[in-house]
């Protein structure tokens, strides 16, 4: 039953008229840089050396004038000016608690700014009454507690559990009548089908029915099974530790993840930084604008997205995140789209006739050429069907068209290959 105390969000932000976010966005990012200039030295030194002051970013597309900090930027800053790189903005013994990443990379963080962090938990359902285990609190990890403190916003209980132990999880979620379930999506499965060896019926006899994930890619069909087969509704979120915290979350429709308010989201070209359009796949780079203490500006995750504008019938009015489809290190430019590997892989997988497939991209004359080798299973299909199919599959999802498709015998395409093949010189 949705709780009506709090209606149906957990703030006025995510439902914001586009001017008003606009008009919001501007404030928030005026405030953050001139207060990061004039409090962190490395984020005085970026803008310094970009020739552009303060005053000169004022919209999120005067972003584009400064360069995008990557993790392994912020490894090497945090060396050779520890602990923070030169991005705390306050007195040291003012920070509140410091997470850690691997590299490491230590990020300082204020308390009074993550109340928000809850909506990702809210949007997923989690209210009072709500008994929740909290499997990332292994040890209680920096992520595992912000977690604890944002379901606990929701006015939900929740269990710090961590992952492991698998039995013992198993009943706590028995004796507890745990409702909620925070962690994997393959960890939740683990536990539901050992309860199964168990002899339990899981949907008969545990009342676990929302789960929240992160940290791992969201598999349709595992999704599909923990959905239907045993009645657990499922929300997933994207989180990236270094700006500090959860960046995009879904909703009750589960097509997309919402923009987070406390952040500026750009989706950008990795290699010039120039923000794309809806449905164009580029970076998601980051500027946190709730964490005074973090200077952090232009923070680029090297995950691959895109987004939609489309309106969401949830009633938020953020944009969405449509999915994560790779890293920007998997991902080849061709006539100005980004192919991801895991993309392309995604859909030549969902023809059953192709055995293996290599994308061979040349350059004729000033434009790029695509090519697509494919040895088939079977030699007697109906080959202009797939590759009517196959373009049109491949177009909707890369946005790039293939100029050749070629189908190759057995044994052309060697069994070590790469999936995008890159031949282009450039000179
Ligand atoms: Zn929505």
């Amino acid at each position: 039953m949705p709780e009506t105390k709090r209606g149906d969000f957990f703030d006025d932000l995510e439902t914001m008229p586009s001017e008003k976010r606009e008009r919001y966005f501007k404030q928030k990012l005026a405030e953050t840089i001139d207060y990061a200039y004039h409090n962190a030295p490395s984020t005085k030194e970026i803008l310094d050396r970009a020739g552009v002051s303060p005053s000169q970013i004022r919209t999120i597309k005067d972003l584009e004038r400064l360069p995008i900090t990557r993790k392994t930027e912020l490894i090497e800053l945090q060396k050779s000016k520890p602990p923070y790189g030169g991005f705390l903005t306050i007195p040291a013994e003012d920070v509140d608690r410091i997470f850690l990443s691997p590299g490491p990379i230590y990020e300082p963080l204020h308390i009074e700014n993550i109340k928000w962090f809850a909506k990702t938990f809210f949007a997923a359902g989690f209210r009072k009454g709500d008994i929740v285990i909290n499997s990332f609190t292994y040890h209680m990890s920096p992520a595992g507690v912000l977690f604890h403190e944002a379901i606990r916003d929701c006015g939900a209980t929740p269990i710090a559990m961590g992952v492991g132990n698998t039995e013992v999880q198993i009943q706590t979620m028995h004796d507890l009548k745990v409702t909620g379930f925070v962690g994997t999506p393959s960890f939740l499965m683990t536990a539901i089908k050992r309860a199964e060896e168990m002899g339990h019926d899981f949907r008969r006899d545990f009342a676990v029915r929302k789960a929240w994930f992160t940290g791992e890619m969201l598999a349709p069909s595992l999704r599909k099974s923990l959905e239907e087969d045993y009645g657990i509704s499922t929300a997933q979120a994207y989180a990236v530790t270094e700006p500090g915290g959860c960046l995009a979350y879904e909703c009750s429709q589960k097509s997309g993840m919402h923009f987070m308010d406390e952040y500026i989201i750009e989706i950008v070209d990795p290699e010039t930084g120039k923000q794309l359009g809806p449905g164009e796949t580029g970076e998601i780079v980051v500027t946190p604008i709730h964490n005074k203490t973090w200077g952090l500006i232009r923070f680029g995750t090297g995950d691959m997205s895109y987004y939609t504008t489309d309106p969401c019938p949830c009633g938020r009015t953020s944009n969405r995140l449509v999915a994560i489809v790779g890293r920007a290190g998997d991902a080849i430019k061709v006539r100005g789209m980004f192919v991801v590997t895991k993309q392309a892989e995604a859909v030549f997988s969902s023809f059953d006739q192709i055995s293996t497939f290599q994308i061979v991209v040349g350059r004729k004359g000033q434009r790029d050429e695509m090519t697509f080798k494919i040895e088939l299973k079977d030699e007697a299909i109906d080959k202009s069907q797939l590759t009517n199919d196959l373009n049109q599959k491949f177009q909707e999802v890369c946005r790039v068209k293939a100029d050749k498709i070629e189908f190759v015998a057995k044994g052309t395409i060697p069994e070590e290959h790469k999936t995008i093949l890159d031949e282009r010189t450039w000179e």
